[in-house]
């Protein structure tokens, strides 16, 4: 583990203004921790000098908080795995969120891995980014003026995603929160995953989906789906979805759909998960549970 001497000071700021003034006055010598599972194996690993401080963002007001308002579940940047993983209301309006938290690492890292980790981490495949994907979820981003202003503006999530394992945020700026829309009638969503079997980290594919049937329940009237790693960035099947919502739900629609998900989704070969022939292979399996699931949830809600 790293030791004190990765880093000199650890401060525990209570507001975002007071986290984001100590990032600016430190600049490249500070960095945001949260649950510290990936940050703390990074400082582990990397040979760079240790910093000045860790600016510790858990103990700030409101970033562990999980509530609806005003249409919208928003989730606070510090809420843990753990607590999407319990909360009612993230089970009532964001099944494939809860489903991609709690299959993260194991108890133990799920008790203090946070969500605006997993995202601010940017890796395709993070699983928690890509339940949040298919809810069509948007991010908070609050940043710190050079006047001392502080502003906070709701974003679409892949709007801070630079490429794998870089965000587009500066040292005066963090993620405060993210929201989703709260569950429509005749909407459901769904997450699965395959994982290495001794796996610990990410897994070789993860998709999720959420839908939304029409009155008739026969057709999908509006569709989200997201698949990772199947880019650089997080990815929506966007060509997918326009399939799954253009006739009637049925197996040949399903397989359209799926036929159309393996032709746009960039899906490569990684040393130590797997090939891409066999995320080929996963792919329509994995679309065809999450799909199946969320429609015949639907039909019931
Ligand atoms: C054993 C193990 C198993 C794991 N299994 C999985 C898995 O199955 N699936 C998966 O997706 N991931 C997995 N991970 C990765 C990791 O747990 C997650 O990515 C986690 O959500 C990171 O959150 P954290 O709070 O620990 O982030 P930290 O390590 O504290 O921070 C990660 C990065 O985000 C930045 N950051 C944190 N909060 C903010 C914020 N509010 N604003 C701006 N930047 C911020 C930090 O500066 C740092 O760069 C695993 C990790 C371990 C160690």
């Amino acid at each position: 583990m790293p030791t004190m001497s990765s880093w000199q000071e650890y401060h525990m700021p209570t507001t975002v203004a007071d986290a984001l003034s100590l990032l600016r006055q430190y600049g490249d010598q500070a960095r945001i921790v949260a649950g510290g599972t990936d940050l703390l194996l990074e400082l582990q690993s990397s040979d760079h000098p240790p910093l000045r401080a860790l600016v510790d963002v858990t103990r700030i007001h409101g970033l562990t908080d999980i509530r609806a308002e005003d249409g919208w579940i928003v989730l606070g940047a510090a809420v843990t795995h753990t607590q999407i993983e319990r909360s009612p209301l993230v089970q009532e309006h964001g099944a494939c969120l809860v489903e991609s938290c709690r299959v993260v690492g194991g108890p133990q890292v799920r008790n203090v891995a946070t969500l605006g980790g997993n995202v601010a981490h940017a890796l395709p495949a993070a699983d928690g980014a890509i339940g949040l994907l298919a809810l069509d979820a948007q991010v908070q981003v609050c940043t710190l003026e050079e006047d001392g202003t502080l502003h906070c503006a709701w974003q679409p999530l892949l709007s801070i995603y630079a490429g794998p394992g870089r965000n587009t945020l500066g040292h005066h700026q963090m993620l405060g929160a993210f929201r989703f829309a709260a569950r429509r009638p005749r909407q459901s969503s769904a997450f699965d995953r395959i994982m290495r079997p001794q796996g610990v980290a990410l897994p070789i594919l993860g998709v999720a989906a959420r839908v939304t049937l029409d009155e008739s329940l026969t057709q999908v009237a509006d569709a989200t789906i997201a698949i990772g790693p199947a880019g650089p960035l997080p990815f929506r099947a966007r060509e997918a979805e326009s399939v799954l919502t253009s006739a009637t739900y049925s197996d040949e629609l399903l397989a359209a759909c799926i036929a159309a998900a393996q032709a746009q989704a960039q899906l490569r070969t990684s040393k130590h998960r797997a090939s891409r022939a066999y995320r080929q292979e996963l792919l329509p399996v994995l679309l065809r549970r999450v799909l199946t699931r969320a429609v015949a949830q639907a039909r019931l809600i």
